[in-house]
C-alpha cells in the first residue's frame, strides 16, 4: 500500500514536472506549430530527453530495478508535438541513459521507451493528429497505448525476472491502472495547455502570412513605402527608392524627411510638412526633388500618422510614387491644349487668358497694354497657289520673325490662320508700339526661302490700346481687329491705330458680310456686260460678264469690295455658279439666230480649290445651251501659281470640253509666261494698269509691245483691256493686239442696254 502510495506520489510529482516542462517548451511547440524548424525539432527532441532522464532518476522504485516515471510521457509529448524523430532523440537519450545507469531492469527500462515510442508512431501514422488542437479521444486512446505497452512491459519484466507471478501481475495492475490515470491526465492537461494558446497559436500565424504578403507586395511594388518615427525620421523605406532615386536606402534610414529632398524646386512639399505638424494624413501631394545627378523627379506622397495603444504618436506611415512620367504626359497634353502645333505660339485660349490677366494687372497697376492684331497679306493666295504644305512653312517662318520683333516679356500667339497677335505692356508711350509694328512690318520685306521659290508676303497690323481704347478683353480685340482692316483696305503692308471710326466700319463689314449672305435669295445680284471689239475692224466679237450688287441698305456696293468679302467667306462659290449660269443663259438667249458671241466670265481663284467648277460650268452650259466654244473663262495668274495637280487636272478638263481659258489682269501678279506654255490657255489679258501708261511712258509700252510678241509666239489671243483713248488704241492695232475692251468701246452695261447696241450693229 505504501509502495502504491509512493508510487501515485512519484506519478503526481512526474506529471506536475512533465506539465511544468510543457509550460517551458510551450513557446518551441508554438513556434514549431507556426514554421517547423528543424534545429527546434532537434532542441525539443533533446528537452524532453532530458525531462524524461530527471523524472526517471526521481522516481521511486516499486519494486527492485522497476520505476514507475514519466519517461514515456516525455517520448508520446515530444512525438506529438515535434514529430516522431524529435521522439525518437528524446526515447534515445531515456533509453541510452537507462542502459548507462544499468542495473536490474536496465535493458526492461530501455525497452519501455523504445516500446513508447513505437506505440507514439503506430498511433500518429494510422491516427494523425492536430498539433496545435489535438483532440481528447485521440490522447485518451494514446495514454491508453501508453499505458498497456508500459504495463505489457513492466508485466514482462516481473515475469523474466525473479518476481512471483502474484507480485509479476500485482505491479502489471498498478501500472495499467495508475499509468492510464497518469498518462492520459498528462496528456490531457497538455493538450489543454496548447489548446488555450491555440487561438494565439492561430492569429500569430495569420499575422505572420499577412506580413510576408505585405512584404512580397511591397516588393514588386511600383511604390515605395516608409515609415518615420515620432521624430519624423525616416524609420523604414522599402527597395524601390533604390531603383527610382538611385540613392542607397541605408543614407535615408535615421534622418529626417527632408533629407530626402536634395532640393526641393515645387510643388506641395511644405503642405505634408504642415500635415505633419499637425499630426493629420496627407494624401496625394506632389512635389519635385532634385537628384544629386541633377535630374529631377516628380514624386506623389501620402502618409497617415501612427498611434501606440495608448494612443501616442509614434511616427508616420506612407507611400510615394514616381510620377515624373505621368507629369511630362500631363504637361505635354496642357502644352498641345494651350498652344499651336505649328509654330508652338500660345494659342488662342491661353492667348485670352493671358490677355484677361495682363489687362487686370495693368489695371490695378494703371498701366498701358497694346494689341497688336498681325494678319499676313494675301496669305489665302499662296496657301490656294503653293498648297498647304508651303503655306504652313510660311506660316511657322512668319512666326519666328513676328517673335524675333519683340522682347520676351511680350506674349505673341497665333490665333488661327494666318492671323498673329502680339501683346505687350512695355509701353509708356504709343511710341513705343509703333516701333514694334514697324518692326514688324520691315521684318516681313525678306523674301521667305519655300521649298527653293523664294516668296513675297507683306504683313498688316491693326493696335488698339488700354484702357484709352478700350477696358475689356473683348472690346480690345474687336478694336485691335478694325484697324488691321484699316490697315489692309489702305493697301495693306502697313499699320493702323484703331480709332472710333473704324468701330463703325468694322460694323459695317460684318453688316456687309451677313446681307451678301441672302443678296442670291434676294435677287439683289446682277451682271453687266463691257462689250470686246476686235481691234482691226472694231467690230463686237465678245463681252465680259461683270457682277454687280445692290442692297436696299448699303446702296451699289463696289465690286472689288464685295468680291473679297465673298472670296473671303467662301461665298463667292454658289455666287460664281450663279454668275456663271446666268451669264449663259442671257448671252444664249441674245445671240439666239445670230452669230456666236465670245463670253468671257471671271473665276475666283477660291473657286479652283474647292471641287465642282467643271460641273457648274458643264450644267450652266447645259440648261443655256451656249456652245462652248462661245465661253472664256478670265482665271488670274495666282490660279496657275498654284501649279497644283487638282487646278491642271480642272484647266485641262475645262479646255477638252471645248471653252476658252483667259489670263486676266496679265502683268500685276508674277507674270511669268513659262506658266503660259505648260498650262491651256488661250487668252492673255494684258492689265489696264500697263494699257494706261502706253502713250505716256516707253517702258511701258516697251513691257507692252514684248508681252504681245511673246504672246503671239504662243499663239495665244491677245486682248487689251482698259481702253479709254483713241491713242491707247491706235498703240493695240499697231501692235497687232487681237481684241479690245475699254471705256472707249463701251462700259459695262445692263442687259438690255448691251442688247441695243448689238442689235444696232446687226441691223447695220
Ligand atoms: P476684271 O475682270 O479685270 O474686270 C475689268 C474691270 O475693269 C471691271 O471692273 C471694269 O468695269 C473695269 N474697266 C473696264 N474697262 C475700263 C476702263 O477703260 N477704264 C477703267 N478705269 N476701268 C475699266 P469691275 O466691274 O468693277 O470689276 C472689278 C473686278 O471684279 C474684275 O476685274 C474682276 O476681277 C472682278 N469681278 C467682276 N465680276 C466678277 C465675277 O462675276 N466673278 C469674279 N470672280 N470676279 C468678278
Ligand atoms: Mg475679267
Ligand atoms: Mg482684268
Amino acid at each position: 500500500m505504501t509502495d502504491l502510495m509512493g508510487m501515485f506520489g512519484t506519478l503526481a510529482v512526474n506529471a506536475a514536472a512533465l506539465i511544468g516542462l510543457m509550460v517551458a517548451v510551450s513557446p518551441i511547440v508554438r513556434r514549431l506549430a507556426i514554421k517547423p524548424d528543424r534545429h527546434d525539432r532537434i532542441l525539443l527532441g533533446i528537452g524532453f530527453g532530458l525531462a524524461g532522464i530527471v523524472v526517471m532518476l526521481v522516481s521511486v522504485e516499486v519494486a527492485d530495478g522497476i520505476l514507475i516515471d514519466g519517461r514515456n510521457v516525455a517520448v508520446a509529448i515530444a512525438s506529438l508535438f515535434g514529430g516522431l524523430w524529435t521522439g525518437a532523440l528524446a526515447a534515445v537519450c531515456i533509453g541510452g541513459t537507462r542502459l548507462l545507469l544499468g542495473g536490474d531492469g536496465a535493458a526492461f527500462g530501455a525497452l519501455s521507451t523504445l516500446l513508447a515510442w513505437l506505440a507514439c508512431m503506430a498511433h500518429l501514422r494510422f491516427l494523425p493528429i492536430d498539433r496545435i488542437n489535438p483532440a481528447n479521444a485521440r490522447l485518451l486512446l494514446l495514454g491508453l497505448l501508453l499505458t498497456v505497452a508500459t504495463a505489457a512491459c513492466a508485466f514482462l519484466a516481473g515475469l523474466i525476472g525473479s518476481w512471483p507471478w502474484a507480485v509479476a501481475v500485482d505491479v502489471g495492475f498498478v501500472y495499467l491502472g495508475a499509468g492510464a490515470c497518469f498518462y492520459t491526465v498528462c496528456l490531457i492537461a497538455i493538450a489543454k495547455l496548447l489548446a488555450r494558446e491555440h487561438a494565439q497559436v492561430a492569429t500569430e500565424k495569420s499575422l505572420h502570412e499577412r506580413d510576408e504578403r505585405l512584404r512580397a507586395l511591397v516588393e514588386i511594388s511600383y511604390d515605395w513605402f516608409w515609415e518615420t518615427d515620432a521624430e519624423d525620421h525616416l524609420s523604414y523605406l522599402s527597395a524601390r527608392v533604390e531603383d527610382v532615386l538611385g540613392v542607397h536606402r541605408t543614407e535615408f534610414v535615421g534622418r529626417s524627411r527632408d533629407h530626402l529632398l536634395v532640393d526641393t524646386i515645387d510643388g506641395d512639399f511644405a503642405k505634408s510638412r504642415q500635415a505633419v505638424e499637425e499630426r493629420k494624413p496627407f494624401r496625394n501631394l506632389i512635389w519635385a526633388v532634385r537628384l544629386p545627378a541633377g535630374e529631377v523627379r516628380w514624386l506623389r506622397c501620402s502618409g497617415v500618422p501612427l498611434t501606440d495603444a495608448a494612443g501616442h504618436f509614434t511616427g508616420y506611415l506612407g507611400v510615394t510614387t514616381d510620377v515624373t512620367e505621368h507629369r511630362h504626359a500631363q504637361k505635354t497634353i496642357q502644352w498641345q491644349a494651350s498652344h499651336d502645333p505649328l509654330t508652338d505660339l500660345p494659342n488662342r485660349a491661353l492667348f485670352h487668358s493671358r490677355l484677361q490677366r495682363m489687362l487686370t494687372h495693368a489695371d490695378s497697376a494703371g498701366r498701358r497694354i497694346a494689341l497688336l492684331f498681325i494678319d499676313l497679306d494675301q496669305f489665302k493666295r499662296i496657301n490656294d497657289s503653293f498648297g498647304h504644305t508651303v503655306g504652313d512653312q510660311l506660316i511657322s517662318a512668319a512666326a519666328e520673325r513676328i517673335v524675333g520683333c519683340t522682347s520676351p516679356a511680350d506674349v505673341v500667339a497665333r490665333l488661327g490662320g494666318d492671323e498673329f497677335t502680339v501683346i505687350t505692356d512695355d509701353l509708356d508711350d504709343p511710341i513705343d508700339v509703333e516701333r514694334i509694328a514697324r518692326r514688324i512690318i520691315s521684318a516681313f520685306e525678306a523674301p521667305f526661302l519655300l521649298e527653293r521659290r523664294e516668296v513675297y508676303v507683306s504683313a498688316s497690323v491693326g493696335i488698339a490700346i488700354f484702357p484709352d481704347n478700350a477696358r475689356s478683353a473683348d472690346a480690345l480685340m474687336r478694336e485691335a481687329d478694325a484697324a488691321l482692316y484699316r490697315a489692309k483696305d489702305s493697301g495693306r503692308n502697313d499699320f493702323r491705330f484703331f480709332t472710333p471710326e473704324l468701330n463703325e466700319q468694322s460694323r459695317e463689314r460684318t453688316m456687309m458680310e451677313s446681307q451678301l449672305r441672302r443678296a442670291l435669295e434676294r435677287e439683289e445680284l446682277y451682271l453687266c456686260y463691257q462689250p470686246q471689239i476686235r481691234i482691226s475692224d472694231s467690230e463686237i466679237v465678245g463681252v465680259e460678264a461683270l457682277l454687280r450688287w445692290e442692297n436696299e441698305v448699303l446702296g451699289l456696293v463696289p465690286t472689288p469690295q464685295f468680291i473679297a468679302l465673298a472670296e473671303d467667306s467662301g461665298l463667292i462659290v454658289p455666287i460664281g455658279a450663279w454668275v456663271l449660269e446666268t451669264a449663259c443663259r442671257q448671252i444664249a438667249e441674245l445671240t439666239k439666230g445670230h452669230p456666236p458671241l465670245n463670253l468671257a466670265v471671271n473665276v475666283s481663284s477660291r473657286q479652283f480649290t474647292t471641287p465642282g467648277l467643271l460641273e457648274a460650268v458643264q450644267h450652266a452650259l447645259s440648261v443655256s445651251g451656249l456652245p462652248e466654244s462661245a465661253l472664256e473663262l478670265e482665271i488670274t495668274e495666282s490660279v496657275l501659281m498654284a501649279d497644283l495637280r487638282q487646278t491642271y487636272e480642272t484647266l485641262e478638263a475645262l479646255s477638252a470640253l471645248g471653252i476658252q481659258l483667259s489670263l486676266d489682269d496679265f502683268g500685276t501678279g508674277y507674270s511669268s509666261l513659262s506658266y503660259l506654255r505648260r498650262f491651256p490657255v488661250n487668252v492673255l489679258k494684258i492689265d489696264r494698269a500697263f494699257v494706261n501708261d502706253v502713250t505716256k511712258d516707253a517702258g511701258a509700252a516697251a513691257v507692252v509691245e514684248s508681252i504681245i510678241a511673246m504672246a503671239h509666239g504662243l499663239k495665244l489671243t491677245v486682248v487689251s483691256e482698259g481702253v479709254e483713248t483713241p491713242e491707247q488704241h491706235a498703240f493695240m492695232v499697231r501692235h497687232g493686239v487681237d481684241r479690245g475692251q475699254g471705256y472707249l468701246y463701251g462700259k459695262p452695261m445692263l442687259l438690255k442696254d448691251f442688247a441695243e447696241i448689238y442689235c444696232a450693229r446687226e441691223v447695220a
